[in-house]
């Protein structure tokens, strides 16, 4: 009877992008259970496995619930949050004052709320003056906002989710929609225009499986792919002359790029059949609404942008854009990587403005009522180049939030050991185990999803609310209290005094979101969101009851000051380590379940999810791989690249090709392996390339 709950409230998930909405069940304001929202427009009343125990892994017993200080006997000792603040404003004013204003730096992430990413752009840019923050969106969603920019003029993912159900032709790219985005997945399985599924990735996947056609090309292949299929879609006429001609510029320039692309001339590169290409670039042509779709496959990858625009191109000269079941869609990552592309101040200024651009920033200087010479006038390093000035001497002090890099980053004995060099690292987190609070000098418990408030926006750019339901445990404090905290003991508090609460924030976030097109200031309060059940951007004006999916460029118009999308490709390049005689085979790296969340932090502690998905790390080998190198299924093996050795258990499988092979990403190990590369242009590491062999134990 005690845990009969006697109210309930909604509020989306803190997992991943695709936002659920989940009705928490409370008793005395505290919550005693969850189920899927019935209501919620997004979920459909759905969750994954990873929802549903969203509540259970705040109970931890390693929850961060008192400051630690590494003391002289090198060990983390509680502290008080006096101490920490004092320390943490200490140790970063004493390494500015000895070598720049730009030797501390942060690192931040997608899953807080926007609101707190917002008031720690303020705080660590305009406050403390640090002139470099990153997220770790740089390793999700990078390369997707910068091919819609470059592309588009705005980070600006046109797609609602409805768009899964109205599409007769569904193109996934380099994305294993049935476990990485479940309910995404659902809305397939609810299309009743019996769509034609077609898969792209070197994978059997369960997706890849479920599919109409599956196009198991050779990793890194799929650049000079999308080239071939439109050169089909150009050689045959089968593109839209009235779209382009209206609402598109270098359509000429690329289709007399596409002419080096015939089928037969690539598929040595692709691994595809140039029938099979043909027969995809006809069932695009044939399609009255097809949907082109891309996750981290495409994302991460050191060409990844163009790849991403390949994708942009086909849709546009389809004309598949900014109709029902269209489109050229980026599936987001994290919870909130929307929420920090736009609006973080890393990799832009507030509302995708510019730290270069003076009357951008002093836009938002007037918005805040702050001095403008307080904005840095150079934009931040991206995160790799952050780590380079780390490598160099120029950042000593790093501030990480909510983001574990120790095992997340790409070659991890370099990333850890660049991390142990620091003069001071900083980790505010929600568990006192991550791997990288492991390495502080300094850790700040943190509460986390449920035990707080502030609003995440989704894939389909809806935003949501999330809500305080839980107490957090001990002394853990919300990011947005400690980002409060370290203002007033920095100095800055009263710059800062106008963000006193999360609301008061989102109030402030409308007003920097009015002119840019993602203005949502006619988004009245969090209950008004609450009431529609989320609502995407933009919403420039006061909207009751407005639409529940909307998508963009219904009216052909883009984001760049000539109304116009652009075409924008390159040759494709070789990857910079190819299989060869000492590492004979390709490491690929993805999501391996539902169950598991990155790198295992939050969901690593439900009992449920733990056994859902096996404790070990393995990898994936094909059987006559697994033959040739004498590994039997289930067999323990090393899995060595040029950077380490890693222990793990052999599943020997047809799912994957023979010459490759897989590890998921949710264990410590598989970083170990991986090689820091990037791409040119949006930065983010490209994690599923590099050599590596294999030999039974
Ligand atoms: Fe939905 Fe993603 Fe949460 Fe699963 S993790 S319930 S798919 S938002």
């Amino acid at each position: 009877a005690k845990l009969k709950p006697d109210a309930t409230t909604t509020m989306t998930c803190g997992f991943c992008s695709t936002g659920c909405g989940l009705n928490i069940h409370l008793r005395d304001g505290q919550a005693v259970n969850l189920s899927p929202a019935t209501e919620y427009p997004v979920n459909l009343g759905m969750a994954c496995p990873k929802g549903w125990e969203a509540l259970n892994v705040l109970d931890a017993p390693d929850r961060a619930t008192t400051p630690l200080l590494r003391g002289a006997d090198g060990r983390l000792s509680p502290t008080s949050w006096d101490t920490a603040m004092s320390t943490f404003c200490d140790r970063m004013q004493a390494i500015q004052r000895q070598h720049g204003p730009e030797s501390v730096a942060f690192l931040s992430t997608g899953q807080m709320p926007t609101e707190e990413q917002a008031l720690l752009g303020a705080l660590a840019k305009f406050g403390m003056g640090m002139v470099h923050g990153d997220g770790n969106t740089r390793q999700c969603m990078a390369t997707a906002a910068t091919a819609y920019k470059q592309s588009f003029g705005y980070d600006a993912p046109p797609f609602t989710y409805q768009d899964f159900e109205e599409s007769d032709v569904i193109v996934l790219v380099g994305s294993n929609l049935c476990i990485a985005h479940p309910i995404m997945w659902e809305r397939v399985l609810r299309n009743r225009n019996r769509p034609k599924i077609i898969v792209i990735d070197p994978r059997s996947t369960e997706t890849a499986m479920a599919a109409s056609k599956h196009l198991p090309l050779k990793p890194k292949g799929d650049l000079a792919l999308f080239y071939a299929i439109a050169h089909v879609l150009a050689r045959q006429g089968w593109i839209d002359r009235d779209f382009l001609d209206a609402h598109t510029t270098g359509y000429d320039g690329f289709a007399q790029h596409l002419q080096a692309y015939a089928p037969n001339a690539v598929a040595a590169r692709t691994g595809i059949a140039p029938a099979l290409v043909e027969e995809v670039a006809d069932v695009i042509h044939r399609g009255e609404r097809v949907s082109f779709w891309w996750t981290m496959g495409v994302n991460q990858s050191y060409e990844g942008t163009r790849v991403a625009q390949s994708l942009i191109n086909l849709a546009l000269m389809t004309g598949n854009i900014g109709r029902p079941g269209t489109g050229a869609n980026s599936i987001t990552g994290q919870a909130n990587a929307m929420g920090s592309r736009l609006f973080s101040n890393t990799t832009c200024l507030y509302g995708g403005r510019d730290f270069e651009n003076r009357a951008d920033r002093e836009h938002v200087a007037g918005v805040l009522g702050i001095d403008g010479a307080r904005i840095p006038t150079q934009n931040s390093l991206p995160y790799h180049q952050i780590l380079e000035r780390v490598r160099a001497g120029k950042i000593r002090g790093l501030w990480f939030i909510c983001t574990n890099p120790a095992h997340s980053w790409s070659q991890q004995a370099d990333a850890r050991a660049l991390l142990k060099s620091l003069d001071f690292l900083a980790v505010q987190d929600m568990y006192h185990s991550a791997d990288t609070a492991a390495l502080a000098d300094l850790v700040l418990p943190a509460a986390g999803w449920g035990e707080k408030e502030g609003t995440f926006i989704n894939s389909e750019r809806r935003l949501g609310v999330i809500k305080k339901v839980k107490q957090a445990p001990g002394e853990a404090l919300s990011d947005f209290s400690i980002f409060r905290l370290i203002a007033d003991r920095w100095g800055c508090g009263e710059m800062l005094s106008e963000w006193s609460s999360p609301e008061a924030a989102f109030e402030i976030l409308k007003r920097l979101s009015v002119g840019t097109p993602c203005d949502f200031s006619g988004i009245e309060n969090y209950l008004h969101l609450d009431r529609n059940g989320g609502i995407q951007w933009p919403c420039p004006a006061p909207a009751e009851g407005v639409a529940g999916q909307r998508r963009l460029f219904e009216d052909g118009r883009f984001y760049h000051a000539d109304g116009r999308a652009r075409f924008l490709f390159d040759p494709p390049t070789d990857m910079p380590e190819p299989p060869d005689r000492d590492y004979p085979y390709l490491l690929l790296t993805g999501r391996g379940t539902a169950s598991q969340w990155h790198t295992q932090t939050r969901t690593s502690k439900s009992a449920v999810l733990r056994k859902l998905y096996p404790a070990g790390v393995y990898v994936e080998v094909n059987p006559g791989d697994a033959r040739r190198e004498g590994v039997r299924p289930q067999q323990r093996v090393w899995v060595a690249s040029r950077r380490g050795r890693v222990a793990a258990t052999a599943y020997v499988t047809p799912t994957i090709r023979p010459g490759q092979l897989f590890m998921p990403m949710h264990y410590p190990e598989t970083n170990r392996l991986t090689l820091s590369h990037f791409d040119p242009h949006s930065h983010q590491p490209s994690y599923k390339d590099c050599a590596v062999r294999i030999e039974a134990i």
